[in-house]
């Protein structure tokens, strides 16, 4: 299993519009952070978890070749915009609607967004299609399993997704926009060799974690490696790792964790990054 983080930010981005502070003028390119979405690579399977107005920029940086199905977490603009440029891989796949996973609350807002969308087969050549359906809690695949668990943000649920690779056996949990990690979904990413959790910023915010609540989660599931995603500008990308506890650690765009081995011994069973 191959995680790639296309994008590690907030709903604003960063840098920000009209902000000249120090992480948005930073030069690091940690810190320079599209919207949140990653891709996993399942076997011989894509999945792709949410499409950020940066989708078609995200895809031509990590060169993302080929996409089987769509999860959408949720129906905020941040994780759905960028769902139109997924028109390339439905004529990739010979002219066919992508399946798209989502909520009820997901569903309704890409068929408000994307009405000519919604179909079997695309519209017209080049056009996108949507086969929508409710994802499971649990999806058995060849190669390998998809569970979902419902984790509160707000008005709306998040789907907190755990996929496990059939061939090695290894576990990797992606809970995005989340207030707090109910226990149903603490039991759930137990056992995760990755944990991907959301750490806004440091102060409180009414729909999402902050950086010690995201810390207390992760203590508690207690993943070898965990990252943090879904981060403001307020938050310094080296400076804030070397401050969080061992095995927690800010995530980054274009972040590459591979999954499909066990990691060797002596690095304190942190899993593989680049
Ligand atoms: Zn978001
Ligand atoms: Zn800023
Ligand atoms: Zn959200």
């Amino acid at each position: 299993m191959e995680v790639i983080f296309l994008g590690t930010g907030t709903s604003q981005g960063v840098p920000m519009i009209a902000c000249d502070c120090a992480v948005c003028t930073s030069t690091d390119p940690r810190n320079r952070r599209t919207r949140a979405s990653i891709h996993v690579v399942l076997g011989d399977l894509h999945i792709q978890v949410d499409a950020a107005p940066e989708f078609r920029l995200q895809c031509l940086r990590e060169r993302i070749g080929w996409i089987d199905r769509f999860i959408l977490t949720h129906g905020h603009a941040d994780h759905v915009a960028g769902m139109d440029d997924l028109r390339r891989f439905c004529d990739l796949l010979g002219g066919v609607a992508l399946p798209v996973d989502s909520t009820e609350e997901g569903l309704a807002r890409i068929r408000a967004m994307y009405p000519y969308a919604i179909g079997e087969r695309p519209a017209a050549k080049g056009y996108v299609a949507f086969r929508l359906q409710t994802l499971p809690s649990r999806l058995e695949l060849p190669q390998g399993i998809i569970e979902s668990v419902r984790l509160p943000h707000g008005a709306v649920e998040t789907l907190g997704l755990v996929f496990t690779d059939r061939a090695s056996g290894k576990k990797f949990a992606y809970y995005t926009d989340c207030k707090s990690v109910p226990a149903a979904a603490v039991a759930l990413a137990r056992g995760a060799d990755v944990m991907v959790l959301d750490g806004l910023r440091p102060e409180p915010h009414p729909t999402h974690m902050t950086i010690d609540e995201a810390v207390a989660v992760a203590r508690e599931i207690a993943a070898p490696q965990t990252y943090l995603t879904h981060l403001t500008h307020l938050t310094e990308h080296a400076e804030w790792c070397s401050r969080l506890p061992a095995g927690i650690s800010f995530a980054h765009d274009g972040l590459r964790l591979n999954l499909s081995s066990r990691p060797p011994a002596g690095e304190g069973g942190r899993a593989a990054s680049t």
